[in-house]
C-alpha cells in the first residue's frame, strides 16, 4: 500500500474539508478526506476501495496532519467508569491487509466462495436497510459469489451468512478495529470499536473551530485577512494569538 506518500492537511485544507463535510454522512466525510489524501486517484476508484484500504489511508492522513498518537476514550459497559487509552496510527496500520486483490476464493462448508471486502458503495447501498440483518444481507449479496454457480441470496442459511460475514472481516482486518479493554474499577473486559472516520472527523471539527477563533482574534487585533492568518506557520500564529490575548 502507498499510505507513506500521503501528505498532511494544511490549515487551509482543514477548514475546506470541514466546511464541505459538516453535517454529512460519515461515508461522505470519509470519501472527502480520501480525496485530499489521494488527490491523484479518480473519485470513482476511491469509492471502490475496500473499507480497510480507505481507513489505512485515513490513518496515514491523520498521522501526517495531527501525529501518530491517538488518545481515545471509552466508557465501561458495566459500571460507566470512563477509561482513557492510547493507540498509534502506525500500530493500527501494521494490521492492514497487504493484498490489493479484489476477489479471493475461500472454502466454507465444502464449497468455494468468491468474496471481496466491502467498499464505500456497498456500505452506501446498505444504509437504507431496515435493520442490521437486512444490511448484512445486502452487503453479502454484493460481496460474495457462489463460485461456479451463482447463488441467490435466498439460499443462504443463517449459519452460512454469519460464517461468510466473518470471512469478510478476516480479509480486511482494518475494516473493523476492535480494541481489548479492561475496566480498572470493576474488572470488566470488553472490546470497543475504534472508528477512525468519526474520531478523525471530530478532531478536525475541533481544530477548525479553534482556527476560526484565531483568525477572528488576529483579524480584529492586527487587521489581517483570513488568508494572511492561515499562511502563518503554526508557531508564529500561536505567538501572535498569545500576544493578542495578553
Ligand atoms: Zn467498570
Amino acid at each position: 500500500m502507498m499510505q507513506e506518500s500521503v501528505q498532511g492537511l494544511s490549515v487551509a485544507a482543514t477548514l475546506e474539508v470541514w466546511e464541505q463535510g459538516a453535517g454529512r454522512h460519515p461515508l461522505d466525510q470519509a470519501l472527502l478526506l480520501l480525496r485530499y489524501a489521494c488527490p491523484e486517484q479518480p473519485f470513482e476508484v476511491l469509492c471502490e476501495w475496500t473499507i480497510g484500504r480507505r481507513d489505512a489511508h485515513l490513518l496515514a492522513l491523520r498521522r501526517q496532519t495531527i501525529g501518530d498518537r491517538i488518545e481515545a476514550y471509552a466508557e465501561c459497559p458495566a459500571c460507566r467508569n470512563g477509561l482513557e487509552f492510547e493507540l498509534s496510527c502506525a500500530g493500527l496500520l501494521a494490521t492492514a491487509a497487504t493484498s490489493d486483490a479484489v476477489w479471493t476464493t475461500v472454502e466454507h462448508d465444502g464449497r468455494s466462495w468468491d468474496v471481496r471486502g466491502p467498499n464505500s458503495r456497498d456500505l452506501a447501498s446498505a444504509i437504507t436497510a431496515a435493520d442490521f440483518e437486512q444490511a448484512r444481507r445486502i452487503i453479502l449479496s454484493r460481496c460474495v459469489r457462489g463460485g461456479a454457480e451463482d447463488v441467490e441470496a435466498a439460499v443462504w442459511a443463517q449459519a452460512n451468512e454469519a460464517a461468510l460475514a466473518g470471512r469478510l472481516g478476516e480479509l480486511d482486518p482494518l475494516a473493523e478495529v476492535l480494541i481489548d479493554l479492561r475496566c480498572d474499577m470493576c474488572g470488566q473486559q470488553w472490546q470497543a470499536l475504534f472508528d477512525i472516520v468519526t474520531f478523525f472527523w471530530n478532531e478536525l471539527q475541533a481544530r477548525s473551530r479553534r482556527l476560526v477563533q484565531e483568525v477572528d482574534l488576529l483579524a480584529r487585533t492586527y487587521g489581517w485577512t483570513e488568508g494572511e492568518v492561515l499562511r502563518l506557520s503554526e508557531q508564529r500564529r500561536g505567538l501572535y494569538v498569545e500576544m493578542a490575548l495578553s
